[in-house]
């Protein structure tokens, strides 16, 4: 097969994987009366899943065995596709399986950036510092204060007039600052609030140098981005830790994934304990597998999530991440050039793409107007799913609104007053299945809603926990779809 050829497959591919969503053609009825498609723009928050991954579980699930069962054909089955699972995973991320391995954690991310923090401290509890940055979802930020006492955060750098990626030379600064006592740097590799691009493998290259490790969360890298834990021809440019979960890419549920040095791990007792990952238990003693990944996964795992998961790699694989990335980037820059004409609109982070790279996710608020007000009017209105406040980034977040303001020539009290008020941004995310034509849906609402500000307000009433309610149009979701309804349509009741 040609190069051309290769492209011409590839892309055809992505076509039908894009046109083939669940949840894509879901309608609602709106507030107009009208009843339309929804346009799905919070994929950041979860992406819509496959069909081709509904599929292989379907027929995966006519095996379904407990994956520590061994003897009868399913059991062996179920097992051998749980353990390709991981084998798939270290492939994705591009990860040498003779170093690297692959374990499914709890619920998400959450989990293996808390598991990782409990492994790291207690791996070198000497190094009781952690550099990240002010970027971070909650998730890679919390568990870091828990397990230790000391954690920097550094700000992103300033890019014209607003942020752009994480500042690299604060992160050295950080480094220096506390010599032999940073365990790690822990970095998101796309921002889930700007989708900013941070550059981790240059990251990597400092953290090195100062004898730290690099933990990536890679939440929302996985669905956007080729990313490449090993193999670099600079071996300090590798990841050591990286995390994902899989309902950010396309998959089920939400197993949490995580990437870690099998030498480093094979050091210290597993962190979880229980079945499955044990040789022989005495009422005494007992004796921790050596098997990877097995000892770091006791219990049950979630293994229709796995098979999911896996399902969903392969075929991103097939399509390959670079077509990925480079369709993407056109889609958030096309869309970045038309929400900026949309007047009294606030695009958060820097915008020039060519300055820093962005993928996956914008953030905004037009001005004047509660980001809940928009977030509801959006969906209420025109069809369109996004989400707003804070996105669990709260740092990031007050810091971009406040310097969005600080440009206004305003008292300190009345930027304090509008800081509280603009508490939080909307976003609009995007996954494989987003088109230009959703893009110019959203820029065509923003703009009528942008243009009557009051008649919106007036709609709406504020509940006191900062929600929006429309006052004539209630939307009750029991007339949609209920558990109960639609077990007894399912039994013919
Ligand atoms: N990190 C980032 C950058 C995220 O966007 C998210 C989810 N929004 C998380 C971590 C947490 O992921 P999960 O909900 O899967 O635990």
């Amino acid at each position: 097969m040609t190069v051309e050829t290769d492209q011409v497959v590839r892309s055809e591919l992505l076509s039908k994987l894009r046109h083939e969503v669940i949840g894509l053609d879901t309608e609602f009825t709106l507030a107009t009366g009208e009843r339309t498609r929804r346009i799905y723009l919070d994929s950041t928050a979860s992406t819509l899943r496959l069909q081709v991954v509904q599929d292989v579980l379907d027929e995966f699930m006519k095996f379904y065995s407990n994956t520590h069962s061994v003897l009868h054909f399913g059991a062996k089955l179920c097992t051998q596709e749980y353990r390709r699972a991981h084998e798939t995973v270290l492939e994705f991320v591009r990860a040498d399986p003779k170093r690297y391995t692959a374990f499914f954690t709890g619920s998400g991310t959450t989990a293996g950036i808390n598991r990782i923090a409990r492994t790291l401290r207690e791996a070198r509890p000497e190094r009781d510092v952690v550099v990240t940055s002010i970027m971070e979802h909650h998730s890679n930020d919390l568990p870091h204060r828990k397990h230790f006492p000391e954690v920097v955060h550094v700000p992103a750098a300033m890019a014209a007039s607003s942020l752009g990626c994480v500042d690299l030379a604060r992160i050295e600064k950080a480094l220096k600052e506390h010599p032999g006592k940073v365990n790690y740097v822990a970095i998101t590799g796309v921002s889930n609030v700007t989708g900013i691009i941070n550059p981790v493998h240059e990251i990597a290259e400092l953290a090195h140098a100062h004898g730290a490790y690099l933990v990536v969360d890679a939440a929302q890298m996985a669905a956007h981005v080729p990313i490449q834990v090993s193999g670099h021809s600079k071996a300090e440019r590798d990841i050591d830790f990286l995390v994902f979960s899989g309902h950010k890419i396309y998959a089920p549920g939400s197993p949490g994934v995580v990437v870690a040095p099998k030498e480093l791990l094979a050091a210290l007792e597993p962190q979880v304990v229980g079945g499955g990952m044990v040789d022989r238990v005495y009422v005494n003693r007992y004796t921790v597998s050596r098997h990877f990944p097995d000892r770091e996964e006791a219990g049950t795992p979630n293994i229709p999530g796995a098979i999911g998961l896996a399902a969903s790699l392969d075929a991103l694989l097939l399509v390959g991440m670079d077509l990925i990335d480079a369709e993407e980037c056109q889609l958030i820059e096309n869309a970045l050039a038309k929400l900026q004409k949309v007047p009294d609109l606030a695009v958060y982070g820097e915008t020039d793409c060519g300055k820093c790279k962005r993928t996956g996710a914008i953030s905004f608020n037009i001005k004047g107007l509660d980001h809940a007000l928009t977030a509801a009017a959006l969906n209420d209105y025109f069809n369109i799913a996004v989400r707003n406040e804070c996105f669990c980034a709260h740092p990031y977040v007050r810091e971009m609104i406040t310097l969005s303001l600080s440009e206004e020539d305003l008292s300190v009290e009345e930027l304090e007053e509008l800081a509280d008020l603009h508490q939080g941004m909307v976003r609009a995310s995007f996954g494989i299945y987003s088109t230009e034509a959703d893009v110019n849906a959203l820029a065509a609402a923003l703009e009528q809603i942008s243009a009557d500000k009051e008649s919106f307000r007036e709609r709406y009433r504020r509940l006191e926990n900062g929600d929006y309610v429309h006052r004539d149009f209630p939307f009750n979701p029991d007339e949609v779809f209920s558990v109960k309804r639609a077990v007894d349509d399912a039994l013919g009741l």
